[in-house]
């Protein structure tokens, strides 16, 4: 069945799997067999996230993340709840540090009304009635939308759904990209599908070069360390800083988990290999090499602060250096508190090569035979449901 299927789906994480029901609601007759390699979906990005459905508001009205962020955000959340699965709908606060920051709330809120969202502008007084703890100047905004959900549990429900709508998903299956006959080589033999979907997260821009795509960029990782808070007066909602907007990352902020926990971070140190969880594991020379190159490149050349983002992030692999920059958010920060790391991901950032420039939005590339999903990174686990929508609405218009 596998060598035969109508699609293929390379890659078992939120990506993959929504694109895998939508094609099913769309093609129900259609086999649909996802591949992945590791022995359980989502034990990537899609697992590993802070789960958080964001609102929408940090993206220009024409970007993708702008649309698919606003309605992902209600589809996920009403998917949660006609689930049963665990949602909290806490809401969250960016805070300004001091008086240069506040034309960045001011744009934020523009960008949040351009995209349909709910937010309100509130003062500092208002503010610390809905969290105690909050640190801001003079002002803040409220987004009443944005919540927490368990990544995990999610990916395990829409594993379900997608098992009872017929897809057939494949474990512990790696694909290794295009082959000179044409064929898709994989573990499982060589594949002839009708068509491909190349949802491979960390590893797309690497398969997508086999296809002949992803000509004009290439992966840079970077890593999320989370650090669990334990205090004695829990923040109630999300609180995040005023982001430096030249760059995709949001800064450390606090997280507040679908039970209630809190988690500073994440932070966003570039790796020297696409897996580089901790230790050793998932190294590979050849990337390293490649790895150490484009950051070499980086420093020397890239037209954002690549050297300033890289000195600033590698600080927090320090404890107290991740409690005193929450610090700057929130009242009662106290290192000794912070003594716990949650489970780090890793993003799958896609860096445009002729100009050295981070990518912000979603790209797609394809043709009539594959369609391949590159920096498919934040907010894409809260966009899926939409942004699954698209990739199909794009494979249709690629295969007429
Ligand atoms: C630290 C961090 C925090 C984040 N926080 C949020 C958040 O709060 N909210 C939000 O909306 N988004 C968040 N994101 C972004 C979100 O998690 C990702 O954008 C999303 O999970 C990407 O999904 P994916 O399916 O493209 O990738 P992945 O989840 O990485 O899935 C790709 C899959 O492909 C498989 N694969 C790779 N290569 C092969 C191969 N050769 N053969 C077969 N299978 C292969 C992998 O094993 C993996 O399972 C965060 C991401 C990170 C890293």
């Amino acid at each position: 069945m596998i060598r035969t299927a109508d699609y293929l789906i390379i890659g078992g994480g939120v990506v993959g799997l929504t694109t895998a029901l939508a094609l099913k609601r769309r093609h129900s007759d259609a086999s649909v067999v996802v591949i992945e390699k590791e022995s359980a979906c989502g034990r990537h990005a899609s697992g590993r996230n802070s789960g958080v459905l964001h609102a929408g508001f940090y993206y220009t009205a024409n970007s993708l993340k702008a649309r698919f962020t606003r309605d992902g955000n209600r589809r996920m959340t009403a998917y949660c709840l006609e689930r049963g699965l665990g949602i909290n709908r806490c809401g969250k606060l960016v805070v300004a540090a001091d008086k240069s920051e506040l034309a960045t709330l001011d744009l934020l809120k523009q960008r949040g009304e351009a995209n349909g969202i709910e937010l309100e502008e509130i003062s500092e007084t208002e503010a610390r009635e809905r969290e105690p703890r909050v640190r801001t100047f003079q002002k803040a905004l409220y987004s009443p939308s944005t919540a927490s959900v368990d990544p995990v549990e999610v990916m395990t429900a829409l594993e379900e759904d997608a098992r009872a709508a017929g897809v057939v998903i494949r474990k512990g299956v790696r694909c290794y990209g295009r082959g000179s006959d044409g064929s898709v080589k994989s573990d499982a033999g060589d594949l002839t599908p009708g068509y491909v979907i190349n949802a491979a997260g960390l590893q797309a821009d690497r398969i997508a070069r086999t296809f002949d795509f992803c000509r004009d960029y290439r992966i840079l990782p970077f890593k999320g360390l989370y650090l669990y808070e334990e205090s004695p007066q829990p923040v109630r909602m999300h609180l995040y800083p005023v982001p430096d907007l030249r760059n995709p990352f949001l800064g450390v902020h606090y997280t507040v988990t679908v039970d209630g926990r809190t988690k500073l971070g994440p932070t966003a140190i570039p790796c020297f290999w696409r897996e580089q969880y901790g230790g050793a594991s998932g190294f590979e020379m050849r990337e390293f090499l490649e790895m150490a190159w484009r950051q070499a490149g980086l420093l020397l050349f890239s037209s954002f602060a690549f050297k300033r983002l890289a000195l600033e992030e590698s600080r927090k692999y320090s404890r107290s250096t991740m409690a005193r920059m929450a610090g700057r958010l929130a009242t009662g920060s106290d290192p000794g508190q912070c003594r716990v790391w949650a489970k780090p991901g890793i993003r799958a950032q896609l860096v445009e090569t002729a100009h050295r420039t981070l990518v912000s939005d979603f790209i797609l590339e394809g043709d009539g035979r594959s369609l391949h999903v590159l920096n498919a990174v934040s907010p894409a686990f809260t966009c899926s449901l939409p942004f699954a929508d698209h990739i199909v609405d794009e494979v249709e218009r690629h295969t007429g």
